[in-house]
């Protein structure tokens, strides 16, 4: 890659050499094969992307849009020769205590923007499992996360974006502003876009005042459906709990493995139920609340947790669950189905994946229907493996679900977009992307197979 290497630093742009950035946390089973033909550069503005961009699409040299290589589905992966553009040194962060926001560069991450807006007395409540995550990435691929539920998505969050357009361009949109009807709304069709749009350099997002006191509860089952069941009446009871997550048994025994803390008594389906209030009275009281329910729908040795030490063991047991699991599983599946058809879902999935010969572990934000899958490796030809997932994605979509919740598209899932959406609509996102890139110099074949 000497010329664009070449042609960059004699435009003054540093660039770097560093196989770091070929890779993202896509498990290797289906990760794509990346280029090694590229260089890395890591600007510090605006203005540097902008410059960047003019060399890139003068030259047509594609571009690969990196934050902080979490991603699970290959987005960040650099797949033909290129320029992988960093935004790890994009760090300013500023925060706006009286209109309840923060601006911050793209490159910082999750765990620096919780940090600076706790110690403002505000919070950021969506967390996406990993805090090395930047908000540029999470803005890209629209991050939920456990507390999606109660707290909704990145989209929630973002009040305005500064994008750097494929061509070179600025684009501001939005601002610090609750409400924006002028036009087509640019700044969403941004997010979620993962990369293949624009650069997103710059993120205003909304803040909210500090957590609240919590309490967890492990909740056991005997079934799925007991579960799911229990999970719907606790939100038609008007509870909204910060966090209602379902795990199966072998999840939590590896969970526990990993962190080296006990999980209370578990069953075949077991819910880990994070509930937030103002007092330690309102959290009793939702407490009893949720454990009648349960109990209505055959739950048995249900813990409460309300000190920290014990809340925070059940949470590293649900954390390090992938840990455990993640040198074994083929690719981790993060289907969304309404809430109700969870119990079908699995149930459907799990008789599929009996027949062929694999084993699967789930669990998952059951309250919103966001199950993550891990089938693990085993012995079977790769076609089989096709198979399977083509199954559990066509059962999803039967139940009036979609095929990625969370992870989003980027290389891996581009085969089963183009046969979930139907024509008029897979056109129509083939005629946006031409819109803001008709190079197709950014993030070329993520998404879209263009
Ligand atoms: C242990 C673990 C747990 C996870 N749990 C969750 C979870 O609960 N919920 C969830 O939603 N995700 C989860 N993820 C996935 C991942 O953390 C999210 O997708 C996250 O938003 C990716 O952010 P990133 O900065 O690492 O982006 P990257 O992986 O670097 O990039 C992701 C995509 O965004 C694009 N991109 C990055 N920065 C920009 C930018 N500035 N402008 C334009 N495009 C950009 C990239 O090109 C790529 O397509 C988890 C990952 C791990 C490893």
């Amino acid at each position: 890659m000497v010329d664009i290497q070449e042609i960059l630093e004699k435009e003054g742009i540093k660039t770097y050499l560093d196989d770091k950035y070929l890779y993202d946390e896509t498990p290797e089973f289906v990760r794509v094969e990346p280029s090694r033909d590229i260089v890395v550069v890591k600007p510090e503005t605006t203005e540097e992307v902008s410059r960047i961009m003019k060399i890139a699409s003068s030259r047509r040299i594609k571009v690969f849009i990196r934050g902080g290589g979490t991603g699970l589905s290959c987005g960040a992966v650099p797949t033909e020769s290129g320029i992988v553009l960093s935004t790890e040194k994009m760090k300013e962060i500023e925060i706006d205590s009286e209109n309840f926001c923060a601006v911050c560069g793209a490159g910082v991450t999750l765990g620096e923007l919780i940090k600076k807006a706790e110690s403002c007395g505000l919070s950021f409540p969506p967390h996406p499992g990993s805090e090395e995550a930047t908000v540029g990435g999470m803005v890209s691929t629209n991050a939920g996360g456990v507390r999606a539920m109660k707290y909704g998505v990145m989209r929630n969050y973002v009040l305005g974006i500064v994008a750097v357009l494929p061509d070179g361009e600025i684009i501001r949109l939005g601002g610090k502003l609750i409400k924006n009807n002028a036009g087509y709304n640019l700044m969403h069709l941004l997010i979620g876009s993962e990369g293949t749009l624009a650069v997103i350099t710059e993120i205003t997002v909304r803040l909210l005042p500090p957590m609240q006191k919590t309490a967890t509860l492990a909740i056991p089952f005997k079934s799925v459906d007991g579960a799911i069941q229990a999970v719907v009446e606790i939100l038609r009871a008007g509870l909204m709990p910060l966090a209602l997550e379902y795990i199966e048994k072998d999840a939590i025994e590896i969970g526990e493995g990993v962190s080296g803390r006990r999980w209370p008594p578990r069953d075949r389906a077991n819910l880990m139920v994070i509930i937030e209030a103002g007092s330690e009275n309102e959290l009793i009281d939702q407490a009893e609340k949720i454990e009648k329910i349960c109990k209505g729908f055959g739950a048995s040795d249900i813990f409460l947790a309300t000190g920290v030490r014990e809340q925070r063991d059940l949470l590293m047991v649900r954390s390090l669950i992938y840990e455990g699991i993640k040198r074994d599983v083929l690719e981790i599946l993060d289907v969304s189905v309404p809430v109700a058809a969870i119990p079908e879902y699995i149930k459907k999935c799990n008789e599929v994946a009996e027949r062929m010969g694999f084993r699967v572990i789930n669990y998952g934000h059951a309250g919103d229907g966001n199950i993550h899958q891990h089938p693990l490796k085993g012995k079977f030809k790769p076609e089989e493996y096709d198979n399977l997932k083509k199954e559990f994605f066509r059962i999803a979509k039967s139940l009036g679900g979609t095929i990625t919740g969370e992870h989003g598209v980027g290389a891996v899932k581009k085969k089963e977009l183009r046969e979930l959406l139907p024509v008029t609509e897979y056109d129509l996102m083939v005629r946006i992307k031409r819109a803001f890139d008709p190079l197709n110099i950014l993030n070329p074949g993520k998404v879209l197979d263009i």
